[in-house]
């Protein structure tokens, strides 16, 4: 059932592809009809139009609030075809039947994004435009709804061959809603926020799909990955320069990395593997930061992604391009080491213009079998200022530096995470283990290894710091940190052992703070 189109009602805001898509129809014989700026832009380009004021007999009204909401124009896009009675009554009250509706709507998310004030954002609300796409689409065995220029180009196609085909409205129907329910999600999302309702009762998840991935986690899962419009600059707003298409856990783990870089503000690196930083360092230029991040272990920075937070330079470029790298990310890079890493075809290169805000609130959810948990970014930030010093002995100016560098290293290392730390750079790491004590001596046998690489004899936890995102339940797991050569301590306490563990801390002669802040990250 090819379905040719006599009548069209074109009333667009984003005016791309609409003279192409009108000289196309006009060229099938199709009479257009529009609404005042979508129908000035056909004019323009020398298309005959109808206005939808003069089709039906009543003049745009309310500052274009209501423009299409008539029954002329409603009733031509509903009525069935098929059958007598609408026929019938379409021709009693002289109602053109309307077979292809091309509409996108007011710019509401763009529009809040931008920061304007609430009456814009609301004016930008836009209510015929979703009453016309729902329309369209409820009746697509006989209308064709499009909603995104990108669709444009196929149905002109279809046109060409004398119409669109059932299967092909049926297509653009679900486009349809998918977009007015994401516009409504959208909506309802400023309305919640307005309130300081950042979980409100009904959470609807909106995406937009931004491609297809080869595969999930693993080949045999399908997977996509979606953008909800939101601006934080990261993977989602990032420019690829370079490189084969991102995985699914490419994208997962460049994310990771680029959230953790952008918590430092001297020169950083984090090196990612896995979702978890396998080296981290800050120094003096991003190029001794690499130097001092890769040291940490550079067995798992094999095929890691590595993120920057400051423009990358050729000479670091360099570096990082001497062992086997998926992804970097950073919020610029020099020509000169764009042309560096030129050569590796497959390396992707990201860069993001700027750095995300780690104090910045959202959102962020995970499902579960029969629904989602959704909670409030890890915006939480130490500062000096805050933390309790609990032993006989504070730390020492320099240790100082290290721990607040440690404790925010573990903030985005899984749970349970240990991290040692020494001149502003990790030297050991342990991630994700079931036990705390489990954390703190991997990491020291991590760090063991990455001695030997390095020709010493000691592990690097020597004489270091250490962090903990959590407190420890009892003295055992600080006892670890002692005899990894641990000379101070960072952690939230609040366990009903503190006790034990000051006590712990205090015979070993090691200075130990409390943050009062856990970062638990799962
Ligand atoms: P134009 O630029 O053609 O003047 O306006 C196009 C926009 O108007 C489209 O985004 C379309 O969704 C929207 N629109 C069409 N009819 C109505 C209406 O009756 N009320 C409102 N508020 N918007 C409409």
């Amino acid at each position: 059932s090819l379905q040719p189109v006599r009548r069209a009602l074109l009333s667009v805001s984003d005016k791309t592809g609409l003279i192409e898509l009108g000289r196309a129809l006009v060229a099938q014989g199709a009479e257009l009809l529009s609404t005042g700026g979508s129908a000035k832009a056909l004019r323009d380009a020398g298309l005959p139009v109808t206005e939808v004021s003069d089709h039906t007999g009543f003049p745009e009204i309310l500052d274009g609030r209501v423009k299409t909401l008539v029954p002329h124009i409603h009733g031509g896009i509903l009525g069935r075809r098929d059958l007598p009675a609408h026929v019938a009554q379409m021709e009693e009250h002289k109602i053109a039947p309307i077979d292809l509706v091309a509409v996108n709507l007011y710019p509401f998310e763009a529009t809040v994004a931008s920061g304007a004030g609430d009456e814009d954002c609301i004016e930008n609300i836009d209510i015929g435009g979703p009453a016309l796409i729902r329309a369209a689409a409820k009746n697509h065995p006989h209308v064709t709804i499009l909603t995104d220029p990108a669709q444009y180009d196929s149905v002109i196609d279809a046109l060409k061959a004398g119409g669109t085909t059932l299967e092909a409205r049926r297509a653009l129907a679900g486009a349809a809603y998918a977009r007015t329910a994401a516009y409504d999600a959208a909506i309802a999302t400023w309305f919640a926020q307005k309130r300081g309702d950042l979980l409100p009762e009904r959470f609807t998840l909106a995406g937009q799909r931004r491609e297809e991935l080869r595969y999930g986690e693993n080949p045999h899962q399908k997977a996509a990955f979606y953008t909800d419009g939101s601006t934080r600059p990261g993977v989602a707003t990032a420019r690829q320069i370079q490189g084969k298409a991102l995985s699914y856990n490419n994208l997962n783990d460049t994310d990771a990395a680029f959230e953790a870089v952008a918590e430092f503000t001297d020169p950083a690196v984090v090196i990612v593997k896995h979702a978890n930083p396998c080296g981290v360092a800050t120094a003096n230029s991003l190029s001794s930061a690499w130097d001092h991040a890769l040291r940490c272990d550079p067995v798992s920075a094999f095929g890691g992604i590595v993120a920057l937070n400051g423009t990358l330079d050729e000479e670091t470029a360099k570096k990082i391009a001497t062992i086997f790298t998926e992804v970097i990310v950073a919020p610029d890079a020099t020509n000169a080491a764009k042309a560096v890493l030129a050569a590796k075809k497959n390396l992707r290169l990201l860069l993001t213009g700027e750095l995300p805000d780690p104090t910045a609130g959202g959102v962020i959810v995970r499902s579960l079998a029969g629904g989602f948990l959704a909670q409030t970014r890890d915006n939480g930030r130490v500062e000096e200022s805050s933390l309790k010093v609990v032993t006989k002995r504070a730390p020492t100016p320099a240790e100082l530096r290290d721990l607040m560098f440690a404790f925010r290293v573990a903030k985005h290392v899984k749970s349970n995470a240990i991290v040692y730390a020494k001149d502003g750079a990790t030297v050991g790491i342990g991630a994700g283990q079931m036990s705390r004590v489990d954390s703190a001596r991997i990491a020291v046998s991590k760090s063991a290894e990455a001695a030997r690489a390095c020709g010493q004899s000691e592990p690097l936890t020597r004489g270091s710091v250490a962090a903990s995102d959590a407190f420890f339940p009892f003295a055992d797991g600080l006892e670890t940190l002692v005899e990894a050569g641990a000379t101070a301590v960072i952690q939230p306490g609040g366990s009903i052992r503190d006790d034990e563990v000051i006590a712990a801390a205090d015979k070993a002669g090691i200075a130990m703070v409390f943050t009062g802040m856990r970062h638990f990250r799962h």
